[in-house]
């Protein structure tokens, strides 16, 4: 048997599909299979499965059989292997006996690498079927959704029994089985019934970083979703409505507003739901309102949001549906419209049911769907701890976490106001505590104690502060307030404990700084991007493939950050392999030189560091200058329309110095006339300053040199614009 070396199976990941790095268990699970050994591998949706068996496939010599039970995902999965320069194939109920039978003999030539077999192809007298397979002499055998085995699944297909006898059919040859099912009983099920011999079980974190979750207040849902199809006009996106009716209802008000939309529901006949479904992978429709019952069909790896118009019956579905979107690791959002209305019109549909005990089941997780709506907290620990996995409290990309608050531990201030109550003999009230704290130099304080230790201890925080910090002891009961004469403060109970160091004090705060989401969002220009998706497109037409089955959302976004220039650079971009390279490169570098030649921007490859050290990158300097984050954008936005700085500031919760800095950039870009925000007048004067100084660096030496009645926003602005004209 070869071995393979980590750095080999890199190569080959790179080779044939393009990709940099493995992801989560991925490596773990090839390297498993190259040994020859049995192996379970639980991964999310979306996380890359296919993979798992798909590398292995090239590496092994002959033939790869991938049992799959959904029809609609084998011409998807074959597509993208196509697409790669793999031949592989499919056998199911919807092609012709004579296509079935020429790819039969192409797979007995040894033509094929990889081919996927539907479970209902097994005919009843399987020793036929085992038969046929034996003389294909395969390599591999992947069991993917294997959980369609198990009765305690949540998908049970009988079908999949019939693979029961694989193992002792084809003792020597590796079975992998595939599933994005947690459940533990699930899994032993598996094992069993397909009789995998000591398998290897690589457990994947259930965990969808890319996918930010919300829930927001249904309140004239249809608006608050039409304007973020607005805002995402490019993106993909599918709603979830309870009713057949509701989803023909909004897809026929997102029609009229002008949204390529359309409805998918159970009751459609089938040539019009395959209708639906490929234009929507063909992007032709960008959004899909499909009732909760629609489910597995859709698999597309660019679906940027998913957004529940109504509440889903349980966790699980809500994950699953939810985890349609970002499949190609991008950020996307989850956003659902929760109202306590949509919870009881389902109980009713829960209690009708003629199964008492599955009723009652329904009903819990019906419950801990409310519960998880409205949970105030991070919404991605709920999640993960339903599923059983440990979870810090902030995720920093879910409503909560993204809301203005952050938890902080104040144990340390709380112990400083503490003892300096206690030291000055809990005879004062708030004002004089605080003062002391601060070590204020006043007369007012009783020179005894400004020999104290404690006096001066809490010069670090501002006296509002300090303030606000009494308020939260009182309100938490760690002191109490006598009002005698005077209103005193005195150290409670609880406030001992935390005195000694027993107890912790943390309080929920507004965070300093609001800006943390956009931090590694990448630059590039949307035009650029625009004519790339633009080129994808034709090249998808011309191939009937879908979009994303040419290259990735993600390797476009790199393309128009980066701005590759030769085939070398080309390679160091996501999701193209040599195959890639040959067959699309020159043509998607044809648009990128023309587009940077246009604009006189060098290839940024440089910028395009390995993986781990990308955060120190996220502030390239020069380059940040040609394109604008999404927030500086909002900025801009604002103020094209009119909104004066200070309210800029105001409505965004953000600093005044920051907005300035948005638009001193856009100002430095040429994108924003400088005379809007510097009177000509002033901006001359300022000018003049700047050259006669021959400071470009700094602001205060330029404004130390002139008069009060020139802002430090004013100096901000014309610098950028000096710089950029000089
Ligand atoms: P699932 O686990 O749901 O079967 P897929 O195998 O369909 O997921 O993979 C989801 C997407 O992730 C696909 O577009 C796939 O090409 C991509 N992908 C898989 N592995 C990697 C990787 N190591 N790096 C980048 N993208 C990957
Ligand atoms: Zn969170």
């Amino acid at each position: 048997m070869t071995t393979y070396s980590t750095d080999r199976l890199h190569q080959a990941l790179k080779h044939f599909f393009g990709y940099d790095e493995f992801r989560l268990t991925q490596l773990p699970v090839i390297e498993s299979i190259l040994r020859g050994e049995d192996t379970l591998a639980i991964m999310p949706t979306g996380a890359g499965k296919s993979i798992c068996y798909q590398l292995p496939a090239m590496l092994l010599p002959g033939i790869t059989i991938v049992i799959s039970p959904l029809i609609a995902l084998m011409k998807d999965q074959v597509d993208a292997l196509l697409a790669n320069g793999i031949y592989g194939a499919f056998l199911n109920s919807s092609q012709s006996p004579e296509e079935q039978n020429r790819i039969i003999n192409d797979a007995k030539q040894g033509n094929i690498k990889l081919l996927y077999i539907a479970p209902e192809r097994i005919p009843a007298n399987s020793e036929t079927f085992f038969t046929f397979l034996r003389s294909l002499n395969p390599s591999l055998f992947a069991i993917d959704e294997a959980h369609c085995i198990s009765s305690w699944g949540h998908d049970f297909r009988p079908e999949y029994l019939k693979l029961a006898v694989l193992k002792k059919q084809f003792p020597g040859v590796p079975v992998i089985a595939l599933t994005a099912s947690a459940d533990k009983v699930t899994q032993k099920d598996i094992v069993e019934k397909l009789a995998l011999q000591r398998p290897n079980i690589f457990i994947s974190s259930f965990n969808r970083p890319n996918i930010h979750y919300f829930i927001r207040p249904k309140r004239n849902a249809f608006g608050h979703i039409l304007e973020y199809i607005k805002k995402h006009k490019d993106d993909s996106g599918i709603i979830y409505a309870l009713s057949r009716a509701s989803t023909e209802d909004i897809a026929g008000r997102l029609h009229e507003a002008g949204i390529k939309a359309a409805y998918y529901h159970a009751g459609m006949d089938a040539n019009e739901r395959s209708r639906v479904q490929e234009a929507f992978q063909k992007d032709q429709y960008r959004v899909i309102v499909a009732t909760i019952a629609f489910g597995m069909g859709i698999d597309k790896s660019n679906v940027r949001y998913v957004i529940h118009h109504d509440v889903s019956k349980n966790i699980e579905g809500y994950y699953q549906e939810t985890g349609r979107a970002g499949r190609d690791g991008l950020k996307s959002d989850a956003i659902l419209f929760y109202s306590a209305g949509d919870i009881i019109k389902l109980k009713s549909f829960t209690q009708i049911d003629a199964n008492p005990q599955q009723s009652a089941i329904s009903m819990k997780k019906l419950q801990l769907m409310q519960e998880f709506c409205e949970h105030e907290g991070c919404r991605r620990q709920y999640l993960m701890q339903y599923f059983g996995e440990p979870f810090p409290a902030y995720c920093s990309s879910c409503d909560y976490c993204l809301s203005a608050l952050e938890e902080k531990d104040v144990t340390v201030d709380a112990q400083k106001l503490l003892s300096a109550i206690v030291r000055t003999g809990e005879r004062y009230g708030a004002g004089y505590v605080i003062d002391f704290l601060r070590g204020s130099a006043s007369e007012k304080i009783n020179p005894a104690h400004k020999e104290l230790k404690t006096y001066g201890i809490g010069k670090g925080l501002k006296k509002e502060e300090w303030q606000w910090m009494v308020q939260q002891l009182l309100y938490h009961k760690f002191i109490d307030k006598s009002e005698d004469q005077y209103v005193t403060l005195k150290v409670a109970e609880k406030g001992w404990r935390l005195l000694k160091g027993e107890t912790e004090l943390k309080l929920i705060l507004k965070k300093e700084k609001e800006e943390v989401a956009d931090e590694e969002e990448l630059q590039y220009d949307k035009k650029l991007l625009g004519d790339l998706k633009g080129l994808r497109l034709d090249m998808a037409e011309r191939e009937h493939v879908p979009a994303y089955a040419i290259v990735a959302d993600n390797a476009l976004i790199e393309l128009a950050t980066f701005l590759p220039r030769s085939f070398d650079e080309l390679k160091h971009i996501s999701g193209f392999g040599d195959y890639k390279i040959s067959k699309y490169g020159a043509s998607f570098l044809k648009v990128v030189k023309q587009y940077a030649d246009e604009h006189e921007i060098p290839s940024r490859m440089h910028f395009k560091k390995p993986k781990k050290e990308k955060k120190a990158a996220a502030n390239p300097g020069k380059a940040a200058k040609t394109s604008a984050t999404a927030t500086q954008k909002a900025t801009l936005e604002m103020f094209m329309d009119g909104v004066s700085m200070a309210g800029i500031a105001a409505q965004r919760g953000l600093a005044l110095t920051t907005i300035e800095t948005h638009l001193s950039m856009f100002v430095g870009s040429g994108e924003l006339d400088v005379t809007r925000i510097v009177p000509k007048h002033k901006l001359d004067v300022i000018l003049k300053t700047i050259k006669s100084s021959g400071q470009v660096h700094a602001l205060k030496p330029i404004k130390d040199l002139l008069s009060d009645e020139y802002s430090y926003g004013e100096i901000r602005m014309a610098l950028e614009y000096y710089k950029a004209n000089s």
